[in-house]
């Protein structure tokens, strides 16, 4: 599907500035209208050939350059869940983009021209959110000793404790990555997200963006969930195990009860700038603005900074041996 202006007929997306639908022909907001595809694999603006492969929502027609949906990828038992719509805008991203590597003095002069930047596309990556409780039984075994002299003797008693706890936590929406496209890693350090602004699914949030559906199911996931909650739990516990001289763990008891399995989609920009046949790959969190990626430097340049230093230096040295009269 894609959204047509009901005023002029143009192409409607979201903007994250204003957070509405707007046409940029003639500058109506919330002005859409639904044009549902007829087939997957036809663009609905221009009929070329579109490509879906395994798991794209959404993707940009190549011929007319309009962002379209795949409709049954967001149908029925496939329809997302939730979605935490882009805050961070085109423009904003640039900005933040600018304002982050513009006074890297070795950066190649093509990272920041608006020619590569306009090639960034922000994509909705596929996460399940799990809500799901933990029980953990905790059995060991505590020391703790005293020492004290008394005369010419040195006492030491060592007490023996028998260390128990229970522990029951609950956790709510637990993130796991279930992209296959996004490279490893990534989401991880994109976090973190703020899950209270995650909104009901609705098409027109990806109107403008491309997309991606989960490529593991939740049941594939969840054991990632459960670990995650098992460190916390973990963490929580030994926390509260204090004042020994050493702890010996005799028997640790885990389990996890999944109530709730969300799918979500959460917002990355991605720029894939190639310099000197290499790519760097830079991702901005659709939401916090939160910038990933290192610039390459750019050898000319660099050659240029180190004989200008150079020079610099030698001009400074000549000017103190005039000074000093020798020259
Ligand atoms: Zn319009
Ligand atoms: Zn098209």
């Amino acid at each position: 599907m894609i959204f047509i202006c009901k005023n002029c007929g143009g192409t409607t997306v979201y903007d994250p500035d204003v957070q509405k639908m707007h046409c940029s022909y003639c500058d109506g907001l919330d002005s859409e209208e639904i044009r549902k595809s007829e087939q997957m694999s036809a663009c609905p603006s221009c009929g070329a050939p579109v490509e879906a492969g395994e798991v794209s929502l959404a993707k940009k027609c190549n011929n007319c350059g309009n962002y379209i949906i795949f409709d049954e990828r967001v149908e029925g038992e496939s329809r997302p869940h939730l979605i935490l719509p882009f805050m961070i805008g085109r423009e904003k991203m640039k900005e933040l983009l600018q304002q982050e590597f513009r006074k890297k003095v070795f950066m190649p002069d093509s990272f920041l021209s608006e020619r590569k930047l306009q090639t960034i596309e922000g994509i909705y990556v596929p996460f399940w959110l799990y809500d799901l409780d933990t029980d953990m039984e905790y059995e060991g075994k505590g020391t703790s000793v005293r020492v004290w002299n008394s005369g010419e003797m040195e006492y030491t008693e060592t007490s023996f404790y028998s260390v128990n706890r229970k522990m029951k936590a609950e956790f709510t929406r637990v993130p796991v990555d279930a992209s296959l496209n996004m490279e490893d890693g990534i989401m991880d350090l994109m976090e973190p997200y703020d899950y209270s602004a995650l909104s009901d699914f609705k098409e027109k949030y990806l109107s403008g963006f491309l997309g991606e559906k989960y490529g593991l199911n939740a049941e594939e996931l969840e054991k990632r969930a459960s670990e995650k909650a098992q460190l916390d739990t973990e963490n929580l516990l030994n926390n509260s195990i204090q004042g020994y001289q050493s702890v010996t763990p005799v028997r640790k008891d885990f389990r996890t009860n999944i109530k709730i399995k969300e799918y979500a989609l959460m917002p990355v920009w991605k720029y894939d700038y190639q310099y000197r046949g290499k790519q760097y790959l830079f991702h901005i969190n659709g939401q916090t603005g939160k910038i990933i990626g290192d610039v390459p430097i750019s050898l000319p340049k660099a050659i240029v900074y180190s004989l200008t230093v150079f020079l610099g230096c030698g001009a400074l040295i000549q000017l103190v041996l005039s000074f000093l009269g020798v020259l």
